[in-house]
């Protein structure tokens, strides 16, 4: 744990999540949901709110906030009920935006976010309500304002958090963690550049030990990671800075500016926005039966957290390297295709030790991948492929050295390594003769190193040794050279 900045003050967060759900329509009209398209070439008169138009309820989406509901242990209402949320905007041309307010679909659930130092904590989850984005404004390259309605209508549902976060790194962990589980299920892309992923942060202080809720600041849309613990960071400082100074708090909703790390007061509590809330009469209320809900529940995949812990407990696996890959779904997938499946005996003769495997993928595989700035799907080789490979190294077939180097071009590439490995003559060399040969031949060719090592210069051993594995093209077993080396200059 890192020590608190202001230890007089306990901080107290609240996060609100709007996320984009995967469907391929919007939530109330069959216009295409699409991203960076020319603009209003994806809209319909429900978009448009032309005179009659009704709304019609997209039931991918209710099925998608569900699965988030299930995923974050909420309870999911079998009837929910359809608000209008009136203001006036230029980019929402009913004058209302459709949210659930009194009666959301779901409620009470939590999130385990993973602390430093390896335990979890405890962050409740309030609520889930689906709501319709607006469209957008644009304003670059002209003095007027111009309006987008691609995005109108666009199904979201916003996940509020109760206040339990106490830190920027808590909501880093939180968001993270979040964004991770919404991807596994399949709930949305969550693509924060793309705005599929963001964020309203809730900042209070209070007094260290005391029991009421401070005063709070709302910062408005915090698209990235970074910016979010960032704008959280310096408003934190802001608050217990004016409260050091014996000023107080006053409710206003903030926006961050991050090229200046500077938060700006947008408007405050005396001219907050009254909603005027009230039933959508154009829809009815929204009633999923519990069967459906149970089908839901039980089509859910493996959630992150369950398959970190399979992974260690089945696998055998270190803590860190299980949530290194269980980090994605396709990249956990990517592993335990290549590890097979453990419980199956005739299974294990092509598949890889899940240690080693695991081994070659955090420090190999992820590290190509990180280089290129990829993803698992980049990767052209089949997991089964790498399990070859690793098995062959594993049973001194080929030397890690040259399994790194046949990986490197195979890994975008694809290729069998096998027929590869026997193609190129990079089979390891294991057979002694033909490696005492080479020993010999590098000890003649190298009386000075020879000589030194007599001397008591054991290092010398080394360079010996690189001159082997250069004449073998690093094919030589290093175990087997070090071994003879040692016996024919000890002898
Ligand atoms: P609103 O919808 O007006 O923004 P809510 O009561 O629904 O207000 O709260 C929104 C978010 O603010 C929730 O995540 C909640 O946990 C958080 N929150 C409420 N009070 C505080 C507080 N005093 N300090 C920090 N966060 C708070
Ligand atoms: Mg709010």
């Amino acid at each position: 744990m890192t020590k608190p900045a202001h230890p007089d003050y306990d901080v107290v967060i609240g996060l609100e999540v709007h996320v984009q759900l995967r469907t391929e329509s919007k939530l109330f009209s069959s216009a295409a949901v699409t991203y960076g398209d020319e603009p209003n070439h994806h809209v319909t008169e429900v978009c448009l709110a032309l005179p009659g138009a009704l709304p019609v309820l997209n039931g991918r989406a209710v099925e998608l906030a569900i699965r988030a509901g299930v995923a974050l242990h909420c309870k999911i209402h079998p009837a929910s009920i359809f608000a209008r949320k009136n203001y006036f905007y230029p980019d929402l041309p009913k004058g209302y935006q459709i949210s659930q307010f009194e009666e959301p679909v779901c409620t009470g659930g939590y999130l385990d976010i993973p602390m430093n130092g390896g335990e979890a904590k405890r962050i409740g989850i309030t609520r889930i309500h689906m709501e319709e984005d607006a469209g957008k404004s644009m304003h670059e390259g002209t003095s007027d304002t111009r309006v987008d309605l691609n995005r109108s209508g666009v199904p979201l549902v916003e996940i509020v958090s109760e206040p339990d976060l106490r830190s920027a790194d808590e909501v880093g962990s939180y968001l993270k963690t979040l964004r991770q589980i919404l991807r596994y299920i399949g709930a949305s892309d969550a693509d924060m550049e793309k705005g599929q992923f963001r964020c309203d942060a809730n900042v209070s202080l209070r007094r260290h030990g005391a029991s009421e809720l401070g005063t709070r600041r709302e910062i408005k849309n915090l698209n990235s990671f970074r910016f979010a613990e960032a704008a959280v960071r310096t408003e934190i400082d802001n608050q217990a800075q004016l409260l050091d100074e014996g000023g107080s708090v006053i409710q206003a909703t903030v926006g961050y500016d991050s090229d200046a790390d500077r938060i700006f007061v947008m408007r405050t509590k005396e001219n907050a926005d009254d909603y005027r809330y009230f039933p959508d009469p154009d829809l009815i209320p929204l009633v999923v039966s519990e069967a459906r809900i149970a089908e839901i529940a039980a089509e859910l995949p493996e959630l992150p957290a369950d398959r970190c812990l399979r992974f260690q407990e089945e696998l055998g696996l270190g803590a860190d390297e299980a949530q290194v890959l269980t980090g994605s779904r396709e990249l956990a997938d990517w592993f335990e295709a290549a590890v097979g499946d453990p419980k199956s005996v005739r299974n294990r003769e092509s598949a890889g030790d899940p240690k080693s495997v695991a081994n070659w993928v955090v420090r190999d595989v992820l590290g190509a991948l990180n280089e290129r700035d990829v993803e698992i799907d980049a990767v052209a080789l089949a997991p089964e492929g790498l399990a070859t490979l690793v098995r062959m190294v594993d049973e001194g077939r080929v030397t890690a050295k040259s399994a790194r180097g046949l990986l490197a071009e195979i890994l975008f590439e694809g290729g069998d390594p096998e027929a590869l490995i026997q193609e190129r003559r990079l089979e390891a060399l294991s057979d002694t003769g033909e490696l005492e040969t080479v020993v010999d031949a590098v000890i003649a060719a190298n009386p000075e190193a020879v000589a030194s090592y007599g001397e008591g210069d054991k290092k010398s051993v080394n360079f010996l040794m690189g001159q082997v594995m250069k004449k073998t093209q690093g094919k030589a077993d290093p175990g087997s050279v070090r071994e003879i080396l040692a016996r024919k200059l000890e002898g």
